[in-house]
């Protein structure tokens, strides 16, 4: 049984001066993350590297789990770690590690050493030539292959001394909480939910916004988008979900509007609102699940006049992703079952036959001038009703 985790990054690992402070943040989401499964881990930080230390008779998979939806992991490795750093230990170390964790010896290893103890009196080509004979002495059946082994048996000499030969791709990315917060227009279909995973993954903490219409659309469809910010919580971290009813305006809109106009103007107030909120919860941008061209409220002109009503960068990080692409991630990720049940979107309820793909902003302009004798106050009815919830990973 593994006793410990290295943690390696990458990007992180190409900071300059403030490369502590990424280190910091990707320690202290480990630990969020390590707390949902058991509190005796212990999470240090060694110079270029990580360490998990594994309580006794943790379960090996949950841990696995839980390191695997921390951004900023690009890499973990399953570790032994030596009893002391005397250089029989070690040696018995290597030997036990290679009877408990290879049960296949017939197979070619090489021997790598880290020497971040500089002070160890062996130097690391020793350290490998030794392991290595050592090796082939207790197990026959191993043979060296130094161009393309298949088993990169790895001795790393710290304060402590760590064995491990696998490594496992984590989900890269940058700590949650190393770059400010933005705010998540949170719909129940496919696309949001990725969208906020993926600006998460650049160390982006999110908050969300949700539009609802009862009683067009029901409480299992606001259900559904709970369900879902839950899941993305995983990885994001807590999130306040805001949950706005949208119905009295979409109904205005619907009744004093043209009708192929509708969806559009709903987005930019929508955007509106978003703002709004996302300024009182100092977030830095907006985040939608838009991609070009996807459907006629994400055409190039329609993204125009969505946009015009921000003050706030508006980022998109779907949007220059195919729709196969965005269901291949929302698989991964866990959200797609949950995005596909069909319950009702605000959005979809009112949609014209013929929605404009080409919308020039002035002529929204000039379809919202219609509004004005209502619109500022249902904004603000809108916002002040709003119920804000508050999302934990669980
Ligand atoms: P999604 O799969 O994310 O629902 P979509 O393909 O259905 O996207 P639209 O309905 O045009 O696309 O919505 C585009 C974006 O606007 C969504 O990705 C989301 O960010 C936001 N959005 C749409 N409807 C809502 C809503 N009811 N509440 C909050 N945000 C919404
Ligand atoms: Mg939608």
């Amino acid at each position: 049984m593994y006793q410990a985790f290295l943690i390696k990054y990458a990007e992180i690992g190409l900071k300059g001066n403030n490369r502590s402070y990424f280190e910091d943040c990707l320690v202290k989401q480990i630990r969020y993350s390590l707390r949902l499964v058991g509190d005796s881990y212990q999470v240090r930080k060694e110079p270029g590297r990580i360490f998990i230390e594994c309580p006794e008779g943790y379960d090996y998979d949950d841990t696995v789990e839980a390191i695997s939806r921390v951004f900023g992991v690009a890499e973990y490795c399953p570790v032994e770690i030596c009893k002391s750093t005397e250089w029989d230990d070690i040696l018995a170390a290597c030997k036990s590690y290679v009877e408990r964790n290879v049960a296949d010896r017939n197979t070619t290893f090489k021997v790598f050493c880290k020497r971040g103890d500089k002070n160890y009196p062996k130097e690391s080509p020793e350290i490998c030539a030794d392991v290595g004979e050592y090796l082939l002495q207790s197990f026959p059946e191993l043979k060296v292959d130094v161009i393309n082994p298949k088993l990169r048996f790895t001795v790393e000499v710290r304060g402590r001394v760590y064995i491990y030969t696998d490594s496992y791709p984590g989900p890269g990315g940058m700590p949650v909480g190393c770059n400010g917060k933005a705010m998540l227009l949170l719909s129940g279909g496919i696309d949001s939910p990725v969208a906020g995973y993926m600006i998460s993954k650049r160390g982006v903490y999110i908050d969300a916004t949700y539009f609802h219409a009862p009683p067009y659309t029901s409480e299992r469809a606001l259900q559904k988008v709970i369900d879902l910010a839950r899941i993305i919580s995983k990885y994001t971290g807590p999130i306040h979900l805001n949950v706005v009813n949208f119905t009295e305006i979409q109904m205005y809109i619907y009744d004093t509007c043209p009708h192929d106009e509708l969806t559009i103007l709903m987005r930019r107030y929508m955007m509106r609102i978003a703002e709004t909120i996302a300024k009182e919860h100092d977030c830095l941008a907006l985040v939608t699940g838009e991609s070009i061209g996807q459907v006629a409220s994400q055409t190039m002109h329609s993204l125009v006049c969505t946009n015009a009503v921000c003050e706030l960068p508006v980022y998109r990080p779907l949007i220059a992703f195919d729709k196969e692409d965005i269901v291949a991630i929302s698989k991964k990720i866990g959200t797609y079952e949950t995005s596909i049940l069909p319950y009702e979107d605000c959005c979809t309820i009112y949609v014209a036959k013929h929605p404009v793909t080409k919308p020039i902003v002035k002529a929204m302009e000039k379809s919202e001038k219609l509004l004005a004798d209502q619109i500022d106050e249902m904004t603000e009815r809108a916002l002040s009703t709003r119920q804000v919830i508050r999302i934990m990973p669980e």
